[in-house]
């Protein structure tokens, strides 16, 4: 049985009402904590359907289940300068990326919770995610996107039957209009960079990873990060799997950025412990992590450093080589994720890991979209 869920301020030490999305008293990130630690049964999960439902054990209580079907990623080795790498391709889930995993929990928690109605924000993966999953449930959403989201994402979120407010100006202009149109009607702010029970979700790849190397910890993850969502999910996913007694250790995690808007990189790489907001981004092709910082900053940095990673910076010239070096090597995604090309580069060149090492490099969404 999955044990029951209840959202807590980390800064505050104190119980949130779940119809929050952020602590009252602080404005901090809730966590979603559960009454059982995760457990993984691994003959029970094997003899289920492949999917990210198999990990039931490690998942939050939900009365109801929203899918799409979110099969298990292939995880398909490649070659860069003679050094064979791990590509996990998570374009492939139903709406063509990640998000997919923490839209499918955070619209079961909606419904679950009788809400006819939510708004979202995002530049594109996120909004056509939850887009295709409140449709699934029957629920109306609202999502609040930057004017100068690619056209295609758009598109996509429209054809999900979601209603589109394009907002003027840059990435926090479209978050200030839909708390604002919020607070005016009283609507739940269904939101992927704050709401618990999304990175609860992506949670699922690090679950996913560990089973398809019979239950290893691959030595590093690398993942494009702007809010920071996959590499969170990753830490709290592996840490899931070593309280458990599951793995024996998370792995290396490596948080690839645009050097464009990379706030993140300059925080981690001058030994700080939160992120300040990125003073001068430029535009970047990458442009699904153009935030000026991560919401769970502190948190970020510190599973960073924790898992013995590092932070890379990748120029817009290496992030257009990425997505041609992929794409001949059969990987058709969209530029946010190509960043990772030429981190798995710098990272060989840094790290000293071996030529046996298994680097598994995250393809967060698809090419057709961007
Ligand atoms: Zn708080």
């Amino acid at each position: 049985m999955p044990a029951d869920m209840s959202f807590w301020c980390p800064a505050c030490q104190a119980p949130i009402d779940e119809s929050a999305y952020r602590c009252p008293q602080c404005a901090g990130a809730i966590e979603c904590v559960s009454s059982d630690a995760p457990t993984f049964p691994r003959a029970d999960i094997t003899a289920r359907p492949a999917n990210m439902w198999r990990y039931a054990e490690a998942l939050p209580a939900l009365a109801h289940r929203v899918s799409l079907g979110e099969p298990m990623t292939p995880l398909v080795p490649f070659e860069q300068d003679g050094f064979t790498a791990l590509a996990k391709c998570e374009y492939l889930m139903p709406t063509g990326s990640y998000k997919d995993r923490g839209a499918a929990l955070l619209a079961s928690f909606l419904v679950g919770r009788n809400v006819g109605e939510a708004v979202e924000d995002s530049s594109g993966n996120a909004g056509a995610a939850l887009a295709a999953y409140a449709a699934r449930a029957g629920l109306k959403l609202k999502v609040f996107c930057p004017a100068s989201a690619s056209p295609g994402k758009l598109a996509q979120i429209r054809r999900y039957g979601a209603e589109l407010v394009p907002v003027e100006g840059p990435r926090p202009r479209a978050t200030e209009a839909l708390l604002e149109y919020a607070a005016k009607h009283a609507i739940p702010y269904a939101s992927h960079l704050w709401h618990p029970l999304f990175i609860e979700g992506i949670k699922t790849l690090a679950y996913e990873l560990a089973e398809q190397d019979a239950w290893r910890a691959p030595d590093a993850v690398l993942c494009p990060v702007g809010a920071g969502s996959i590499l969170l999910g990753l830490y709290r996913g592996f840490k899931d799997l070593v309280a458990a007694g599951t793995v024996a250790r998370i792995p290396h995690l490596v948080a690839v950025q645009s050097a464009h808007v990379s706030p993140l990189h300059k925080a981690f790489h001058a030994g700080a412990e939160d992120v300040a907001a990125a003073e001068n981004p430029r535009p970047t092709r990458a442009e699904g992590i153009a935030l000026p910082r991560p919401v769970r900053d502190r948190e970020t940095l510190a599973a960073v450093r924790e898992s013995g990673g590092t932070v890379i910076a990748v120029s817009e010239a290496n992030i257009e080589a990425g997505i041609g070096e992929l794409g001949r090597r059969g990987f058709c995604v969209e530029p946010t994720s190509a960043v990772v090309w030429d981190g798995l580069r710098q990272y060989r060149q840094t790290a000293d890991l071996g030529g046996d090492a298994k680097i598994v490099a995250v393809l967060s969404g698809h090419g057709l979209k961007a």
